[in-house]
C-alpha cells in the first residue's frame, strides 16, 4: 500500500523487493503497525529535514513470519515469527555501531522506509531509490536489523512493539527508571500507552498527562497511577515537581517548556514527538555539555528492540491495539491526525486483507495544515528560544 504524493491517498501498488542475498531474511507478513511518524513522512511534514520520494510505503512497525534465510544468516530459521522497527541498516563502523547503538550511527541509520541504500545492506529493486517500509506483503532484511519475536507473544501485537515500544523503552533505560522513579507520560497514542506499561514493568510510579479527561479509563488499564489534565491549571499545580521524567509523546509543534514545572529539581523532560522542539532539543543538549533538561531521543538499538520485545513477552505487556483491513489506511490517517481519539495502535492485518482484488476507493484522509515547523529557520529559532529559557538547563 503506497501513496503518490502528500495527500497521503493509499493505493495498492505493485513494487519490488530485491533478490535474497547471503545475510537476508525473507519475510512473510502479517501486520504492521500504523506510527504517527508515517503520517508526518508521508504527507511531507519532514520536508524541511529529509529527502522525499514518492511512491511512498511507510510502515517501520513490521511482525511476519521468516519463509527463506540466506546462507550465512545465524540465529533466524524459517518459520521463526520475526520483527523489523525503524532501521534496516546503518554503518556497523563508527564508535556508536560498534558499541551497539546503530540507531546513534555516525554517518546516519537507514530508515525501514525512505532511506538510502549507504552502506550496501538496504538495497532496493527496480526503479525506486529509497526503502520501502512494512505495508506490504513481502520483506527482505539484512539478518543484523532483524528482531526474533518470542513465539508465545501474539503477532499482531509485535509490531508497535518494533517503534512505539522501544521508542518509550529506550529513554526509560537510558536514564535508569527503577522502583522508586516518577515518570509521567505526556500524550496517550500509540507511544504513550507502550510508555505507561514499559515504566510500569521497570518499577514506576506513573503518572499520564492528556489534553482532557477522555483516556482516563485507558490511562488506568494500561497501569497508570495518576492521570493529570493539562488544561486543568489546579490538576497542573498539584503535579508541580513531581516527575523524575516525563516522555513528550506529543506529534505537534505545541508549548513543551511549561511541562519542565512538572519536574523535580533535577527532572528531565524527553521530547519524542516529529516537530521543530525535537531538532532543537537534539542541538540543544551537546551544546550546554549534557546538562539540559530537555533532551531528545530517537528510536532504540537493535539490543533494546530485542530487550523490549523480550521484556513485553515475560510481563505480558500488550499494547492496545485496533487490527483493521489495509483499504481502512486512509481512515486511519485522519483519526491519527486528529489526536488519535481512542488512544489505539492501529495494526494492518496484511495477511487476510493485502490481496491484489482489493478495491481501494475510500475517499482521501482529512489531514490538517503542518504544524510541524520543521524548517530550518524554524528549529534555529527554536533554539535560540531554549537557550534563553531558563528552565532547560
Ligand atoms: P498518536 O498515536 O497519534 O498519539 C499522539 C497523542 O498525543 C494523542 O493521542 C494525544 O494524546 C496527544 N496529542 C495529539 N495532538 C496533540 C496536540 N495538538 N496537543 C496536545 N496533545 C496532542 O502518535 P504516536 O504514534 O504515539 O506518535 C507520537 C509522536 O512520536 C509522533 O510525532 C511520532 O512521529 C513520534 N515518534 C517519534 C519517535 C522517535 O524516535 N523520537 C519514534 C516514533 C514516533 P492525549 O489525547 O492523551 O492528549
Ligand atoms: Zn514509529
Amino acid at each position: 500500500m503506497g501513496c503518490s504524493d502528500n495527500r497521503c491517498d493509499f493505493k495498492l501498488m505493485k513494487l519490488h523487493r530485491r533478490p535474497m542475498g547471503d545475510e537476508d531474511i525473507e519475510i512473510q507478513m502479517k501486520y504492521c503497525g500504523v506510527c504517527h511518524s508515517d503520517l508526518h513522512n508521508a504527507a511531507g511534514h519532514l520536508v524541511g529535514i529529509k529527502k522525499l520520494e514518492y511512491p511512498m510505503v511507510p510502515g517501520h512497525e513490521l511482525a511476519g513470519i521468516v519463509t527463506n534465510v540466506g546462507a550465512k544468516v545465524t540465529g533466524f530459521q524459517v518459520g521463526d515469527s520475526i520483527g523489523v522497527g525503524c532501521m534496516v541498516d546503518s554503518c556497523l563502523e563508527c564508535k556508536n555501531c560498534k558499541a551497539g547503538n546503530e540507531h546513534k550511527c555516525l554517518k546516519e541509520n537507514t530508515g525501514t522506509y525512505q532511506g538510502e541504500n549507504k552502506f550496501g545492506r538496504a538495497a532496493v529493486a527496480g526503479d525506486t531509490k529509497l526503502t520501502l517500509g512494512g505495508y506490504t506483503n513481502k520483506m527482505v532484511v539484512h539478518y543484523k536489523f532483524a528482531i526474533l519475536i518470542p513465539k508465545s507473544y501474539p503477532l499482531e501485537m509485535a509490531g508497535p512493539v518494533m517503534c512505539a515500544g522501544v521508542t518509550m523503552y529506550s529513554p526509560l533505560s537510558t536514564h535508569g527508571i527503577k522502583s522508586g522513579s516518577n515518570v509521567g507520560i505526556l500524550g496517550l497514542g500509540g507511544l504513550g500507552q507502550m510508555g505507561v506499561r514499559i515504566a510500569k514493568a521497570l518499577g514506576a510510579k506513573v503518572t499520564v498527562i492528556s489534553t482532557s479527561t477522555a483516556k482516563k479509563e485507558l490511562a488506568m488499564k494500561c497501569g497508570a497511577d495518576l492521570f493529570v489534565v493539562s488544561t486543568d491549571k489546579a490538576q497542573m499545580t498539584g503535579a508541580k515537581g513531581t516527575l523524575d521524567l516525563i516522555l513528550n509523546t506529543i506529534p505537534s509543534y505545541h508549548n513543551y517548556v511549561m511541562y519542565q514545572s512538572l519536574l523535580t529539581s533535577k527532572g528531565i523532560q524527553i521530547i519524542l514527538g516529529l516537530h521543530a522542539g525535537l531538532a532543537a532539543a537534539m542541538f540543544l543538549d551537546p551544546m550546554v555539555g549534557g546538562t539540559s533538561r530537555i533532551k531528545m531521543s530517537g528510536i532504540g538499538s537493535i539490543r533494546e528492540t530485542q530487550e523490549v520485545i523480550n521484556l513485553c513477552d515475560k510481563h505480558q505487556i500488550f499494547p492496545d491495539i485496533s487490527v483493521v483491513p489495509v483499504t481502512e489506511l486512509n481512515a486511519v490517517y485522519s483519526k491519527l491526525d486528529s489526536s488519535n481519539a481512542t488512544g489505539t495502535r492501529y495494526v494492518l492485518d496484511i495477511a487476510n486483507t493485502l490481496r491484489e482484488d482489493i478495491v481501494c476507493d475510500a475517499p482521501p484522509p482529512k489531514i490538517g495544515p503542518d504544524t510541524n515547523k520543521m524548517s530550518l529557520g524554524s528549529i534555529i529559532m527554536e533554539l535560540v528560544g531554549l537557550i534563553t529559557c531558563c528552565r532547560c538547563c
